[in-house]
């Protein structure tokens, strides 16, 4: 190996080092942590702290800890530590040296060049400072690189035929867009936006002032005025948010928080993800006008975009990536760490630099999307002819392990069972995916429709599925584990087709489909009892929608479209004479099923599959 090179994403909030070893990037740890908060303190007896530790004392001694140092980059101005005045590129040389002691540490080695990012939006005066600030921790500069470049190159954009990419990037305290022109290995940023003041830390704060509103009301205690509660209450917010990224709902727990009239008080509050996102709305929405003002001064417009580039850690926030795909019509990378991201690309240019072999930086990801399906009445009138829709928990692409929760509702008053049936693929309408497995949850507490059921999977590197499904208000439980939940639609085809058959069986032959006694008895037993069957039907799609006249089971449902689908293709082989008949025979079971009279879909059915039984005879 070459002298490495190495490259830093010098953060506001974090930072990062990482080295191409073996032509792969990887970013060292720090004390277990690949980030490095962008803190320096003093200790009380004068000890000098970068990191964690830094952080950690914030609060109680913030005379003696400086954060977001990068703001005040290329500013002729000092900062107070410990009672002497510091530049900013001193400051930040702290952090770099830390960073660099512990890659020189991990690789055995000294480490003198870097490749080190700055924003887009840097101007001549920011560069610099970051350049000797680089000096002053020991390195040598070989390059100072545009962020969004890095992150383009992470995911080897630059090397690939002429592309738009738009690079969103929104860490704890900053918010960045940039458009750049990746084109055989040159990166060019055209246009670059944003909000210096804007970022994760916002959305911290909204959620403390939820908490400690509720709590006034409640105790007539403003926790915000002692400053010790508002630091444990700002951890705690701030990992609920992390948790409402994957999981519907977060609590906010800290005990002893206060206390009134000699009594302990104790903050408990829960918030769904729902409400979160209301709360972080107006403040995504301003990301959204510097986007379309980077578009604009890129002179290009949204559908021009081949690629959209997640970068910080607070992207992870689901609201963001599904609003830029609402507006830009393409779904947004997040395979890569975004927390990563930066450092990684840096590395990639330091090692290309050194003249290294480089490869793209590996990730394990889920290839498929897995989900459940879900009875949803808006499927129908959304132009599915089913009424269940695939709803993915964890989406194609997402790193792996991954854990995820969502949460749906029982359709019915007193819903005792609900299915869980577990699906792999990519089409809303769920009977194009595959069937990983399903399982009941019965026992369900006697309450009206809208029962919340949370479903949790976890997935780890070996494509082990966990499901587990939680009903939330007694939290009554199940779960399942399936082996080799990843295996691809190649090795499940015949499996797929043999379900398909089986549908297909069941529909030709209606109601009077051809099982014996035998199979009867089984199914019975296999289903719960007959007066819970049809809610338990109903909800094995469960479970969102409403409407509460369920006398019908899923099965039904699901032949009576097997049945339409089969009229379909056979519908070129209907005589001219008996078209009309047909086509009305078809449409009278598409009506049934979109108005639910069971009924009548009942004696349909077997209408349109006696006219197909003869229709295959001759
Ligand atoms: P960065 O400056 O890129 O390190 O981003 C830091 C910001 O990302 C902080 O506000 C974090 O709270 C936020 N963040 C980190 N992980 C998550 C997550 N899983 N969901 C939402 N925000 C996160």
């Amino acid at each position: 190996m070459n002298e490495p090179i190495v490259g830093i994403d010098l953060g506001t909030t974090n930072s990062e080092i990482a080295v191409v070893r073996d032509g792969q990037p990887q970013v060292f740890s720090i004390n277990g942590e690949p980030i490095l908060p962008s803190v320096v303190g003093l200790s009380p007896d004068g000890k000098l702290l970068v990191g964690q530790a830094a952080r950690n004392q914030y609060v109680l001694a913030p005379e003696r800890t400086i954060k977001s140092i990068k703001r005040k980059m290329g500013q002729d101005v000092t900062v107070d530590l410990g009672g002497r005045e510091y530049r900013p590129q001193e400051i930040s040389a702290m952090i770099l040296r830390t960073l660099r002691d512990r890659a020189a540490q991990a690789l055995a080695r000294p480490v003198r060049k870097a490749v080190i990012t700055v924003p887009a939006y840097f101007n001549d005066a920011q560069r610099q400072a970051t350049r000797e600030a680089g000096e002053l921790a020991g390195l040598e500069v070989v390059r100072i690189l545009n962020e969004p470049t890095a992150a383009a190159l992470a995911y080897d954009l630059g090397r690939s035929k002429r592309r738009h990419v738009l690079v969103y990037d929104l860490g704890g305290g900053t918010f960045d867009v940039s458009i750049v022109l990746c084109e055989r290995g040159v990166v060019e940023v055209l246009a670059s936006h944003g909000d210096t003041r804007l970022g994760g830390d916002d959305f911290d704060e909204l959620l403390l002032n939820a908490v400690c509103d509720r709590f006034a009301e409640r105790h007539g205690i403003d926790l915000r005025a002692d400053r010790v509660a508002r630091a444990r209450l700002l951890r705690s917010v701030e990992a609920a948010k992390r948790r409402l990224s994957d999981h519907p709902f977060a609590t906010v727990e800290e005990e002893f928080i206060a206390e009134k009239n000699g009594q302990p008080l104790h903050v408990t509050e829960e918030f769904s993800r729902d409400e979160f996102e209301a709360m972080i709305q107006p403040w995504i929405d301003r990301t959204m006008v510097c986007v379309q003002k980077a578009l604009v001064d890129a002179e290009i417009v949204g559908r021009m975009i081949d690629e959209v580039v997640l970068v910080g850690g607070a992207t992870r926030t689901p609201r963001i990536g599904q609003l830029l795909t609402e507006r830009l019509g393409r779904p947004a990378h997040r395979e890569i760490n975004p927390d990563l991201i930066v450092a990684l690309g840096a590395a990639l240019q330091g090692a290309i630099i050194a003249g290294e072999e480089v490869g793209a930086v590996l990730v394990d990801v889920t290839p498929h999307s897995l989900g459940v399906k879900v009875r949803d009445q808006m499927s129908m009138l959304e132009g599915l002819d089913t009424p269940f829709r695939f709803v993915p928990i964890i989406e194609r692409n997402t790193p792996l392990p991954a854990s995820r929760s969502e949460v749906f509702l029982t359709i019915v008053d007193r819903q005792k069972v609900v299915e869980v049936d577990v699906y792999q693929g990519e089409d809303e309408d769920v009977r194009r995916n595959h069937r990983v497995g399903r399982f009941l949850v019965e026992g369900l507490a006697p309450v009206p429709a809208g029962n919340p059921i949370v479903v949790q999977l976890d997935l780890n590197l070996d494509g082990m599925l966990r499901v587990s499904a939680r009903e939330k208000a007694t939290g009554l439980q199940k779960q399942i584990t399936i082996q080799n939940a990843l295996a691809t639609f190649e090795n499940t085809e015949l499996e797929a087709a043999r379900e398909r058959l089986d549908d297909l069986w069941e529909s030709s032959f209606g109601d009077g489909y051809a099982f014996d006694e035998s199979n009867e008895a089984a199914e019975q037993e296999a289903l719960p009892p007959a007066h819970e069957r049809s809610t338990a039907a109903g909800l094995a799609a469960t479970i969102s929608g409403g409407g509460s006249d369920d006398h019908i089971g899923a099965r039904e449902t699901v032949q009576a479209h097997a049945l339409l689908e089969k009229a379909e293709r056979a519908l070129e082989r209907v005589l001219a004479d008996d078209r009309a008949d047909f086509e009305r025979m078809m449409a009278r079971v598409r009506t049934a099923l979109a108005d639910r009279q069971w009924t009548v879909l009942s004696a349909a059915s077997n209408e349109l599959a006696d006219a197909l039984f003869y229709l295959e005879d001759r």
